[in-house]
C-alpha cells in the first residue's frame, strides 16, 4: 500500500517550484506518494505539475472541500452547477497527473454549518456525486468521500453515517476517506467504523488529535492499524499534519489552524513515515500484513 503526504507539510502552494520542493522533501522523508491541495482546480496550473512531476518518481493523488460557491449540498442550484464543473476538473486533473484518487469533503463545503443538512441538499449532492462518479470511472480514478467532523461539515460525520449516504448514492465505486483525527472526535472508537467499511474503505488519512507529531496526542493508533490489517486494507496511506509553520490561507483558516504544532516540516515527516511504517511492520510480522 503506497505511503503517502499531505502537501501542506511542505508548503502551502501548487506553483511549479512549491510543487517540486514538495515532490523532493516528500520522496527524502521516505513517501512515494503526495497528496495535492486541490483547492482551486480551475486554477490549477497543469502544465507547471506535469513539469515539477517528470522530474520526480513520486505518485500524487488529490484532495479538496468544496468552497462556498460550489457547495452541492446548498440547494442553490447555481452551487449544484459550479460543484459539478469544479469536481469533474478535478477528476480531469487527477488523470492527467496519472494520479488515481480524489479524496476530501467532496460533497459539501468545509466549514461550521449551523443548522443541519436538508433532504434536498444531501439527494442534489448525491445526483451530483453519481455523475462525477461515473466520469472518473471512465479515467480510472476513485473518489473517497472524507469523514469529518461536526465542524466541518453537517452533511455525515462518523463511518457508518458515509456509509448510508454512499448506500444512498448507490455507486459501489465511490468509496469512504477515514481520517484519524476526525475518527477521534467523532467515533466511539478507531476499530470498529473501519471493520464496518470494510472493503468500502478506499482512502485513509493519518493524523494525531491535535493534527501534531504522531505518537504525541490521543489518537489510538495501535486499535486503527488493527483493523485496517483485520480487513487486509491495501489502498493509500497519507500523514495529514497541519501548522502556522506552513500556511495555506484558505485551507488553515477553515480548518482552524491557529497555533504551531511543528515547526520542521522534513523532521516531522521522517517521524511520521518511521512511525507508519512501524505499525504496519509489527503487524506483517504478527497478522496478516
Ligand atoms: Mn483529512
Amino acid at each position: 500500500m503506497p505511503l503517502g503526504c499531505h502537501g501542506l507539510v511542505w508548503t502551502g502552494g501548487t506553483s511549479e517550484a512549491q510543487l517540486q520542493h514538495a515532490l523532493r522533501h516528500n520522496q527524502e522523508a521516505g513517501f512515494e506518494l503526495l497528496e495535492i491541495a486541490l483547492l482551486d482546480p480551475h486554477g490549477f496550473d497543469v502544465r507547471a505539475a506535469h513539469r515539477a512531476l517528470a522530474t520526480s518518481h513520486q505518485h500524487v493523488s488529490a484532495s479538496l472541500g468544496l468552497p462556498a460557491a460550489a457547495d452541492i449540498s446548498s440547494g442553490d442550484p447555481g452551487c449544484l452547477a459550479a460543484g459539478e464543473a469544479l469536481l469533474n476538473r478535478a477528476v480531469e486533473i487527477v488523470h492527467d497527473l496519472g494520479g488515481r484518487y480524489l479524496v476530501g469533503v467532496l460533497y459539501s463545503q468545509l466549514r461550521k454549518y449551523s443548522a443541519p443538512a436538508t433532504a434536498e441538499g444531501r439527494c442534489q449532492s448525491q445526483d451530483v456525486l453519481r455523475r462525477v462518479a461515473a466520469r472518473a470511472t471512465q479515467l480510472g480514478v476513485t473518489l473517497a468521500l472524507e469523514v469529518v467532523n461536526r465542524y466541518e461539515t453537517n452533511v455525515f460525520n462518523t463511518a457508518r453515517g458515509a456509509l448510508a449516504y454512499l448506500d444512498e448514492l448507490g455507486d459501489p465505486s465511490v468509496k469512504v476517506h477515514l481520517d484519524t483525527y476526525h475518527m477521534n472526535i467523532e467515533e466511539t472508537d478507531l476499530l470498529t467504523p473501519v471493520l464496518e467499511c470494510g472493503d468500502r474503505l478506499g482512502y485513509v488519512h493519518i493524523g494525531e488529535s491535535h493534527r501534531g507529531y504522531l505518537g504525541t496526542g490521543s489518537v489510538d493508533f495501535d486499535g486503527f492499524f488493527t483493523a485496517l490489517s483485520l480487513i487486509d486494507y491495501r489502498g493509500p496511506i497519507t500523514f495529514e499534519s497541519f501548522s502556522t509553520a506552513v500556511v495555506n490561507q484558505d485551507l488553515s483558516r477553515n480548518l482552524a489552524i491557529w497555533r504551531n504544532l511543528w515547526f520542521d516540516s522534513d523532521d516531522l515527516a521522517k517521524h511520521a513515515h518511521t512511525f507508519i511504517s512501524g505499525q504496519l511492520h509489527a503487524r506483517s510480522q504478527t497478522g496478516r500484513y
